[in-house]
């Protein structure tokens, strides 16, 4: 039924809550507690979480505070076991995870499944530590997010077939459409840091069965205007059919990573929204576990204050603190170049004595 013929003035309307289907708590700077209380606002029932940030400084112990904060307060957060920790061996990181580690943490009924692997180079080249983390996942029946942006081709066909199930990495629809070829799902995603919407939107037409939508990278100030709600209303005004952005905001995470989260059929839990239309989704109520956590704007979450982990003792930068001496090249350097809207950089030749900002 097109979305015209369910709009009736007056009326309300009863949903499944809204799910962010990856999200680093982290990069929102808040402990999942206080991310619950902004996040049910906006109708968001729960999250993938993908604990990554923090296993990088706190390792184990960090996963461990992330879990254990968040079951105090009544939100569906599912975390996932980091696959990467560091991201690179050219991070200093404050810990590593081996494969030894996660599969203690995917052993561990509070650990969904196993988080993005950003590793493809591994993938692609059978690397052991990587493929020992992915058959420690596929023994424990937990799906395993992938992370390979611009892999096309046979590369892109190799790295699913390892048993890879999601990208949000895609940031152009081609892309998109060959990891759809091969099986993968695919993340809309539109967070703070990277913004591919328009670029995916127009595919959910077609691949509504195969979509999801996440912010990735969600910041303290865009998390309190809204979340997952947002990309419903900016889908339904691109002319998506609303009950396929429902299906990908609400239906498919549930389905693809087993969340203990209610769908409104019997015996479900009661994890539902009320909206006022289905154009702007302005969330009226929200409720889990037949709990009203959210009202007309207003958090009915109760953060809890939390044990310190960790903390930075450093000084004030200065500008000059990040000065680097170009005077001495007299020729071009290499530079990375950043992307509004994007997480990928291209490598350019700059030179340093026009592009006066280097010095
Ligand atoms: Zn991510």
């Amino acid at each position: 039924m097109p979305a015209g013929n369910v709009q009736t003035a007056n009326r309300k309307f009863l949903l499944p809550g809204f799910i962010d289907s990856h999200v680093h708590i982290e990069s929102s700077m808040l402990v999942p507690a206080e991310f619950a209380k902004l996040a049910v606002v906006h109708g968001t029932v729960g999250t993938i979480s993908d604990p990554h940030e923090i296993a990088n400084v706190c390792g184990m112990e960090g996963v461990e505070f992330m879990i254990n904060n968040g079951k105090t307060v009544p939100f569906k957060f599912h975390f996932g076991a980091p696959s990467c920790v560091p991201a690179t061996i050219f991070e200093t990181a404050g810990a590593a995870l081996l494969s030894p580690d996660v599969d203690a943490l995917l052993q561990n009924g509070d650990i969904h499944y196993l988080s993005e692997m950003m590793n493809f180079p591994g993938v692609l080249h059978g690397d052991e530590e990587v493929y020992k983390k992915i058959a420690s996942a596929k023994k424990y029946g937990k799906p395993v997010d992938g992370h390979a942006p611009g892999l096309r081709g046979d590369d892109a066909k190799k790295y699913i077939e390892a048993g890879i199930s999601t990208d949000h990495e895609c940031f152009t629809a081609a892309e998109a459409l060959d990891k759809l070829k091969y099986g993968m799902k695919i993340l809309v995603r539109e967070g703070s840091a990277a913004k591919n919407f328009d670029a995916l939107i127009g595919l959910m037409h077609e691949h509504f069965e195969m979509m999801m939508f996440c912010s990735d990278d969600k910041h303290p100030d865009s998390l309190a205007d809204g979340h997952i709600n947002q990309l419903c209303a900016r889908a339904v005004a691109k002319g998506i059919d609303v009950f396929k952005v429902l299906q990908a905001a609400c239906i498919n995470p549930v389905q693809h990573y087993k969340m203990n989260i209610g769908l409104l059929k019997e015996g479900d839990a009661a994890d539902l929204i009320v909206v006022e239309d289905l154009v702007n989704f302005k969330v009226l109520q929200t409720y889990i576990d037949g709990k009203l956590v959210a009202e007309n704007g207003r958090s009915l979450v109760v953060g809890h204050a939390s044990r310190l982990l960790n903390n930075f003792d450093c000084a004030e930068k200065q500008i000059a603190d990040f000065a680097f001496d170009v005077s001495a090249f007299g020729e071009p350097v290499y530079a990375i170049e950043a992307l509004d809207g994007q997480l990928i950089t291209n490598k350019i030749l700059c030179n340093p004595i026009v592009k006066k900002r280097f010095l």
